[in-house]
């Protein structure tokens, strides 16, 4: 499992004044809102240090709440829920996650509920990827590819291991590769995040013509947290991760000691099971 705190700053029954909604009278007159949030926040260091600059200042947090809340018009408090978590994770990097209860108390609905709320969790969640290119400008493409990633406002704490040169995998006759791995925290869920890294392999002009052929950029999930996860579109953890050298090298950089939730075996074992069944089959 991976452990987050269980430490939080609660702050309740926010009162703002804001004007979301789908009817146009909403929009026009505007209503009243309450915002609730927990914000999960490792506190030992401030209950230590007795010092504000480790901590999360409250007053700050209201503020932002506010402006997101009001900056904009949503038709719904979905939308307005998501952007303001979206700006208090962006904004305030010790916390590792939300809870939001957004009320509307005088929601114009026929039968008269007391109170009508949303309520989202949202977490940052440790993604690791292998990225790889057989172009003739691998180098480039793969220093685009991480760009591209590190530009998303759902990403933060980006690293990248060292680019390896390997032998093309798979039966087809081609160029060698650049292989690298990188890491990241990303609120993006595992669907969300897969659609975006195929847009960054469109957009660098990845056309899929022949399974493991030439390419120029290839960007696959190998962890999501600890996450097993199965579709018909994903698997996580990446399938066919722990037979591949040109995978696990650049991982045990970044990674050595976190385990395959499925087989058990932190990278660094993998990586020297594979080692070992390479030297016996030669
Ligand atoms: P391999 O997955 O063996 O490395 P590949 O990367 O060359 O092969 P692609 O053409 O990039 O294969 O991807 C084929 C499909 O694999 C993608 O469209 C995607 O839906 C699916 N897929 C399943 N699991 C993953 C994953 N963990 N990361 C990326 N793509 C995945
Ligand atoms: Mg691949
Ligand atoms: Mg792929």
């Amino acid at each position: 499992m991976i452990r987050r705190t269980r430490d939080f700053i609660k702050i309740t029954n926010l009162e703002i004044y804001a004007y979301h909604g789908v009817l146009e009278e909403e929009k026009q007159k505007g209503q009243v809102f309450f915002v609730n949030l927990k914000l999960y926040i490792p506190m030992r260091k401030p209950g230590l240090s007795d010092d504000l600059k480790d901590a999360v200042n409250y007053d700050e947090v209201c503020t932002l709440v506010v402006d997101v809340f009001t900056r904009e018009i949503y038709d719904l408090i979905e939308k307005a829920a998501e952007k303001t978590v979206e700006a208090l994770l962006k904004q305030f990097p010790a916390i590792e996650a939300v809870k939001m209860e957004l009320r509307k108390p005088d929601a114009p609905i026929t039968c008269k509920p007391e109170d009508v709320s949303v309520n989202i969790y949202r977490e940052w969640h440790k993604v690791y990827l292998s990225i790889g290119s057989n172009h003739e400008q691998a180098l480039g493409y793969l220093e685009e590819a991480c760009k591209r990633i590190q530009a998303s406002l759902y990403v933060k704490n980006f690293r990248q291991s060292a680019i390896l040169q390997t032998k093309p995998y798979g039966p087809v006759e081609q160029p060698d590769f650049q292989n690298g791995c990188v890491s990241f925290e990303t609120y993006m869920e595992p669907e969300e995040l897969l659609a975006f890294l195929n847009q960054i392999e469109a957009e660098l002009k990845r056309e899929r013509v022949v399974r493991w052929g030439p390419r120029t950029i290839d960007l696959d999930i190998l962890f999501y947290d600890d996450w097993i996860y199965n579709s018909e579109v994903l698997t996580i953890p990446h399938i066919d991760m722990q037979n591949r050298m040109f995978v696990l090298e650049p991982l045990f950089e970044l990674c050595p000691y976190f385990r395959h939730p499925i087989l058990g075996k932190n990278v660094e074992q993998m990586r020297a099971e594979l080692m070992q069944k390479s030297v016996a089959e030669e």
